[in-house]
């Protein structure tokens, strides 16, 4: 299934939760959610319907698809990944989607959103355990390094982005050298680690109907 390219604003506004989707713009008064916040998108989109319960599902699932920048098949895959492992499938799908390389970058606050992260990691600055590795879906693991590449460390871009982000927390499994631009992955997260606002069970309950 292609990347979707349209409105990334309209995404929120359908999810009515801030996705973060583009950067700077999301911290500011600008953002779509906070200026028209109780509509979804489109001509007739005044207010919301009560959702059924299968609606409810997918909602949290199309939201967590798109606060990862996931497509449906990809979603597919790391739920199929999440039941394979042992423990509670919604906390497995939830540390997969973390585990991406992109939300790595992202987590170490070397991109603005996700989507930023996805384009940097596309464009091969950054190494896993020394390689570098372009691909936004690599899943990192304990004990894997991941770096800014070496010659990318002295672009203006990394250390505006580093200033930029500079109140962001950076979670706890992940330790970040800001001097080195290089962070360790101490383990993967547990759910009390991840800060995204989902409630992960329904979306295991509408992959079992
Ligand atoms: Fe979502 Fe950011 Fe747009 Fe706000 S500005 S609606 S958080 S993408």
């Amino acid at each position: 299934m292609a990347r979707y390219t349209g409105a990334v604003c309209r995404l929120c506004r359908r999810e009515n939760q801030k996705l973060h989707l583009k950067g700077d713009r999301c911290f500011t008064g600008k953002c779509a959610l906070d200026r028209r916040p109780a509509q979804t998108p489109g001509q007739h989109g005044k207010g919301r319907k009560k959702l059924s319960e299968y609606g409810l599902q997918l909602r949290e699932k199309q939201k967590a698809r798109r606060y990862y920048c996931v497509n449906e098949s990809q979603f597919n895959k790391y739920f199929q990944m999440a039941v394979a492992k042992q423990g509670i499938t919604g906390e497995n799908l939830l540390r997969i989607l973390e585990s991406r390389l992109d939300n790595v970058v992202y987590r170490m606050g070397l991109a603005m959103s996700r989507p930023e992260a996805r384009q940097l990691v596309n464009h091969g600055h950054f190494t896993v355990n020394g390689k570098k590795v372009n691909i936004p879906s690599y899943l990192v693991k304990a004990g894997d390094v991941v770096a800014l590449r070496e010659k990318s460390r002295s672009l203006t871009k990394f250390k505006d982005l580093l200033e930029a982000n500079a109140s962001r927390v950076v979670p706890k499994w992940i330790d970040f050298n800001k001097n080195t631009f290089e962070t360790k992955i101490m383990n993967l997260p547990d759910r009390a680690d991840i800060d995204f606002p989902v409630e992960e069970h329904l979306i295991v309950e509408l992959y079992s109907k």
